[in-house]
């Protein structure tokens, strides 16, 4: 939960200070000194909490005061960084809960909005791979039933939520790697109007380029094992959400053991200070690489949200506030090989599979993200052979460019 006077602040402006320096200290005094606070929240080693009472550790415990009792449930370098999430994301009435990773995340949504023997989940049909699968061999064995729908093409899933009514659907806000930017607010009409769940996986937008709790989604998932820490150090994942899906997750949270640990946390919540320059820098490097590679004669084809000829640009002109990290191309050359000999070209990018860091990563989708997809599949989702997708990261674009050119003309 935000405080007005914080939420009138920037968002830059958050991320440098928002649930820091909040976490009650104990320390006062003891020898005479005034009482401290720590800049930075430290890192609660400890699994439980005593009080001064055990009446108040009863009331802990039932939730009938706030505080920390025992780790799996709660700990204060937790709680600061999912203050400042929400406070990042935007909502006033949503609270932040960290967990282990993206996927305990996506499994606690999921949960929360009670897929569950019975209901029907609505899910694109370009989600990342392990939420594609969670969904079938988690919550499908379990007795829900999975749909797939193009989530970049509205009358589609206007017409498959009207006919399903799903218990929820399940979105990107920007997809991998073709980067198709989801028009939020015209699925969140839809979503509202049939009583499902809109669940936005933020992960390639980041809260920088969209909120989506803002433009309609019920809750918000990330990995925060990307953009949100930054640095390509740590695995963690985050829901946001308002009544009653933050109490449903929290619970499954508790229960299922997927919360995130109080190091992960601290590094996620020191990360997070940066995103608004790192997605400012990350966000301008895309732009120009997207450009000039457009214009290379060894690239057929560039999709980034800020080019004229992307199939989004308007959408994502009205959704997000700037086009975007991530940049994908083919090359003119087909097939595997060409694809493999560009990234053994690489000297700079490095060759490595996630996104979000402050490196510039480079992959060959086909291969990684798109592996357990079946050719037929890929070639409907576009994920061609000859596609490489680039995680732009915050080093000097001309660096970057003269390494894609130099590996461009060895191919
Ligand atoms: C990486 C990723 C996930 C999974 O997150 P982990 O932190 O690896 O568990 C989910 N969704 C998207 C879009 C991702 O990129």
């Amino acid at each position: 939960m935000n405080t007005d006077k914080e939420q009138q602040r920037h968002f830059e402006t958050r991320a440098v200070h928002s649930g820091e320096r909040r976490a009650k200290h104990e320390d006062k005094a003891a020898n005479g000194q005034d009482a401290f606070y720590p800049v930075s929240t430290p890192i609660y080693a400890s699994t439980t909490f005593s009080h001064s009472n055990i009446e108040t550790t009863d009331r802990v415990l039932g939730g009938e005061e706030p505080g920390y009792s025992y780790a799996r449930y709660d700990n204060p370098t937790v709680a600061a960084f999912e203050r400042a999430i929400a406070s990042l994301e935007g909502a006033q009435e949503a609270r932040a809960l960290a967990f282990g990773s993206g996927m305990a995340a996506m499994h606690a949504a999921l949960a929360a909005a009670e897929v569950t023997v019975g209901a029907t989940v609505l899910a694109a049909e370009q989600l990342y791979g392990s939420t594609a699968t969670l969904l079938v061999q988690v919550f499908g064995a379990a007795g829900a039933e999975v749909r797939f729908v193009d989530a970049y093409n509205l009358e589609a899933v206007e017409k498959q939520v009207g006919e399903l009514r799903p218990r929820a659907v399940v979105i990107e806000s920007i997809s991998n790697p073709l980067l198709r930017v989801a028009d939020v607010p015209a699925i969140a009409e839809i979503t509202r109007a049939a009583g499902s769940a809109l669940i936005v996986d933020n992960t390639f937008g980041t809260p920088y380029l969209q909120r989506p709790l803002d433009l309609g989604a019920d809750i918000v998932v990330h990995s925060a094992t990307k953009y949100l820490s930054g640095h390509g150090d740590i695995t963690a994942g985050v829901v946001v959400a308002g009544a009653p899906y933050d109490g449903a997750a929290e619970q499954v949270r508790k229960l299922v053991g997927g919360v995130i640990g109080p190091f992960e946390a601290w590094l996620a919540h020191r990360g997070l200070k940066t995103l608004p320059l790192r997605m400012a820098r990350q966000c301008e490097n895309a732009q120009e690489i997207a450009s000039r590679l457009a214009s290379h004669p060894k690239v057929k084809k560039v999709n980034h949200p800020s080019l004229k000829d992307h199939p989004d640009s308007e959408v994502a002109a009205r959704v997000l506030s700037d086009a975007g990290g991530l940049v994908s191309f083919e090359l003119t050359a087909e097939g595997r090989d060409a694809a493999f000999a560009f990234l053994n070209a690489l000297e700079l990018c490095v060759k490595a599979p996630s996104l979000g860091d402050v490196y510039t990563l480079a992959i060959h989708p086909a291969t990684s993200s798109h592996r357990e997809v079946s050719p037929s599949r890929r070639e409907r989702l576009g994920v061609k052979e000859n596609l490489i997708r680039l995680s732009v990261g915050i080093e000097h674009p001309e660096d970057l460019i003269f390494d894609l050119e130099q590996a461009l003309d060895r191919i």
